[in-house]
């Protein structure tokens, strides 16, 4: 495989497109040996035709506010791959969002779906609308104006979305209305649904649990666990929430939680208590970071910087891409950091993947840590095909067996001849082989 005649093409194609030309970099260099050893991939021209997606839909999604003033943002959906099942992926409303973080996200999508072992294919959608400070009734109208157009796309065996940075299930409550309305059908079209109404135990907190499982199995390799760990995590949102549960419940003391504007250190530690008051704050729709060190005089706010500088012995990054950069990185390593695992996609920049490999510490992508969430949506899918929930324990149970295999399925992959596991490389591969295989089968469409 030429790596750089590829990524010379693509940047060509596609300029300025930084983040999804880095997500694509970044998989191909762990599959260049991989796919020299089969010439069939090559023929069949199976790297051209996977960093492509098969589609991509742009839309305008005008709406009222309270005041009566018109606005008008842009919807999207990324269709990336469908070789191994319907295209699946979330959907982000942030005022960040456009079309090269949406491919990034619907590439990455693609092999993490695969790792899960589900039926799934790989997409991602979004809009630049931001729900910050909007009123629910603002929210409703956006998210009816975003399905008007979105539910031609979409359904049960063709793309099924979900939530991610800026949808829950609230905005997922009213896309589906309005999904149900127009296509008089009451299917699982969307995941993350509430409970009443088709969705599944455990997938709010899904993503958080999976990354700790999976977190934890790395540890594992190196005979410990997270008993008296110190762990920082980044971002205070559905994973960072999950993560944070999770670790205090397996008797790790999380430190750290962060918003756009800085970090908040609390030596304490967080206990429900503070994590319910954070939940409160959440709900309202307000700043958590800062009125949470107000209110708790063991925590310190540090505005403007990053969580990265405290010492510990765990950092999982759980707020946005490209938020940990090779200073954060050296800082990590330097303060005895011995594991980071990536609850977030793609938040360590490539410098800092980099740091962490040469210090041989144990680094675990995005799209094999964070697979938790989309595993427990395959999860919520086979319910409603069956027409039953299953219990909490029983879902559970499950996420945590789809995590212990990937986690597996990457020391298969990924670990080399001194015995260090690069994560990256078996997920990457792992996640490759399975559609590679189902295109090769599928002939050239
Ligand atoms: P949320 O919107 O619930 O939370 C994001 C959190 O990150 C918020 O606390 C937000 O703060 C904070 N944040 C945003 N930008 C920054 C920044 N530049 N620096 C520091 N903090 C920031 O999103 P999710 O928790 O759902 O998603 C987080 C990450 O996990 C994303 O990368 C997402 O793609 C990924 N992910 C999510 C899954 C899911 O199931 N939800 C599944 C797999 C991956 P504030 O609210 O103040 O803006």
């Amino acid at each position: 495989m030429n790596l750089e005649k590829i990524m010379n093409d693509l940047e060509k194609k596609h300029p300025g497109e930084v983040e999804y030309l880095q997500a694509v970099r970044e998989v191909l260099e762990s599959l260049e040996e991989v796919v020299d050893q089969n010439p069939q991939f090559e023929a069949a021209g199976i790297i051209d035709r996977l960093i492509e997606p098969d589609r991509v839909l742009t839309f305008k999604v005008p709406w009222v506010d309270d005041n009566g003033k018109v606005h008008v943002n842009l919807g999207y959906r990324v269709q990336f791959n469908n070789a191994i099942g319907p295209y699946k992926g979330g959907l982000r409303f942030h005022p960040s969002v456009n079309l090269s973080i949406l491919k990034f996200l619907g590439f990455e999508q693609i092999f993490k779906n695969s790792l899960t072992t589900l039926p799934m294919g790989g997409g991602k959608g979004g809009s630049d609308f931001d729900p910050k400070g909007k009123s629910d009734a603002e929210i409703m109208r956006f998210c009816q104006s975003f399905m008007l157009e979105l539910w031609h796309l979409i359904g049960p065996e063709t793309d099924v979305p979900a939530g991610d940075i800026g949808v829950g299930g609230k905005e997922i409550g009213f896309m589906y209305g309005m999904y149900k309305k127009l296509a008089r059908e009451h299917v699982g079209v969307l995941t993350g649904k509430g409970l009443n109404w088709g969705g599944s135990l455990i997938r709010p907190e899904a993503t958080g649990f999976g990354a700790v499982y999976f977190a934890q199995e790395m540890l594992g390799t190196k005979d410990t666990d997270f008993s008296g760990k110190t762990v920082a995590v980044s971002g205070f949102g559905n994973v960072a929430w999950g993560a944070i549960s999770k670790i205090t419940e397996l008797g790790g003391k999380v430190v750290t939680i962060s918003g756009p504007d800085g970090y908040i250190h609390d030596p304490e530690g967080f206990d429900v208590e503070k994590i319910n008051y954070l939940l409160e704050l959440r709900a309202s729709n307000q700043d958590i970071v800062k009125p949470y060190s107000y209110e708790f005089p063991s925590a310190q706010f540090f505005a403007g910087k990053r969580p990265w500088e405290v010492k510990c012995d765990v950092a999982l990054p759980c707020a946005t891409q490209n938020e940990l950069g090779k200073e954060d990185a050296e800082n990590l390593v330097n303060n005895g950091c011995m594991c980071v695992a990536e609850g977030a996609n793609m938040p360590s920049t490539p410098e800092a993947v980099d740091v962490f490999k040469k210090h041989k510490i144990l680094f675990g992508p995005g799209k094999a840590v964070n697979a938790g969430g989309v595993a427990t949506s395959g999860l919520e899918m086979t319910q409603n095909s069956m027409k039953i929930a299953w219990g909490r324990e029983e879902v559970d149970a499950r996420l945590h067996e789809i995590m212990k295999n990937i986690h597996n399925a990457c020391v298969t992959h990924g670990t080399q001849e001194d015995g260090y596991i690069d994560y990256v490389r078996g997920a990457n591969i792992a996640g490759f082989l399975k559609v590679a295989n189902a295109m090769m089968d599928q002939g050239v469409v």
